[in-house]
């Protein structure tokens, strides 16, 4: 539903960091490594491979950046959505907590590819409140908190009442919270256009508006078709998302897709922004859009 007449549907990260064109028209006929997809994932790939010295294409289906990569809230936590205890629960207390400290890691691998790379993405703070709907709802995440402060991995999870959580923030109506203060922002159109760059620079060869449709393997590598020409490649890193099709049918089958949309204010005042959003707390309320119905509204405010 269409709510303002200036609604656009593109992303505004992609105006700061425009989506610039390909280095190359058509692939190279043959490779040491073929990325497939130019989100964060297939960016860093290629800068890794092109920098160890292996020619390198990445073969994107539509712009560069295109994806999610481009179009995401742009929040950096160090903790993922289950939580330690789950993942040694269904994976065993190493690999469990291996894969925990991952998401603690991936915060100083992103802070550090930015000073490296010389990437001014607007790294910034913020505290993020997890609101609790009702008085079952808080109990459970109070016990969410509890097995996770007993947790290896810190992930720095406060629970706070509700009379707490209206004395820090001004609002009421909720039974409690749960308080994160580790939580950074950036900008990640800005952040993947820097390691595109690198990447580029490195000696990436890429080509956008050209999916990768067949995957073959032979006795000579892996061959790749696509509308713009074929590339034998001896490595193929996939780097697409859960929506690819047909020739990544296999790696389909191991995610799970979401359909998620982000919508956004129009754009405030210049003089109110550092007013709105001084605080610098943000507000995740994930009520069900109707109760029974599996669906969830997470609406996330700023104040
Ligand atoms: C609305 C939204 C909000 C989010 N918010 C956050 C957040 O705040 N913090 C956070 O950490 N994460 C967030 N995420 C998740 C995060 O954006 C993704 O995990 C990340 O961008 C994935 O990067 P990627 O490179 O794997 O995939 P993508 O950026 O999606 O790139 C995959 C690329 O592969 C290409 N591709 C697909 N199939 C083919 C093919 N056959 N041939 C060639 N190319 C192909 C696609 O066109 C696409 O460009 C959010 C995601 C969404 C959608």
């Amino acid at each position: 539903m269409v709510i303002t007449s200036n609604f656009k549907p593109t992303s505004y990260w992609w105006e700061a960091a425009p989506i610039g064109p390909a280095n190359a028209v058509t692939p190279p006929p043959g490779v040491d490594v073929a990325v497939v997809g130019y989100g964060i994932t297939g960016a860093h790939a290629a800068l890794a491979v092109a920098r160890a010295g292996r020619s390198v294409v990445v073969l994107e289906a539509d712009g560069i950046g295109s994806g999610s990569s481009r179009r995401n809230n742009g929040a950096i936590v160090p903790y993922l959505f289950q939580k330690q205890y789950e993942l040694e629960a269904r994976f065993g207390k190493v690999q469990g907590t291996e894969i925990a400290r991952i998401a603690v890691d991936a915060v100083d691998f992103l802070l550090e590819t930015c000073d490296e790379l010389g990437i001014h993405a607007q790294v910034r703070g913020f505290d993020r409140y997890f609101l609790a709907l009702t008085d079952k709802h808080r109990e459970k995440m109070y016990h969410s908190c509890a097995l996770q402060a007993e947790s290896s991995v810190n992930t720095g999870w406060v629970p706070i009442s509700a009379e707490d959580l209206q004395e820090r923030t001004g609002l009421s109506g909720y039974a409690g919270s749960i308080f994160v203060s580790n939580s950074l922002t950036f900008h990640p159109g800005i952040y993947h256009q820097g390691v595109i760059k690198a990447a580029e620079d490195a000696g990436a060869v890429t080509v956008a508006y050209n999916p990768v449709t067949s995957v073959r393997s032979t006795t000579n590598g892996t061959l790749l078709s696509t509308p713009k020409g074929q590339v034998l490649a001896k490595d193929v890193i996939v780097a697409t998302n859960g929506y690819t099709g047909a020739p990544f049918n296999y790696a389909k089958d191991g995610l799970m897709s979401v359909r998620i949309y982000n919508s956004a204010t129009e754009p405030l005042p210049d003089g109110n922004k550092a007013a709105q959003f001084a605080a610098r707390h943000l507000l995740v309320d994930s009520s069900p859009t109707s109760p029974g119905s599996g669906q969830v509204r997470t609406a996330n405010a700023f104040l």
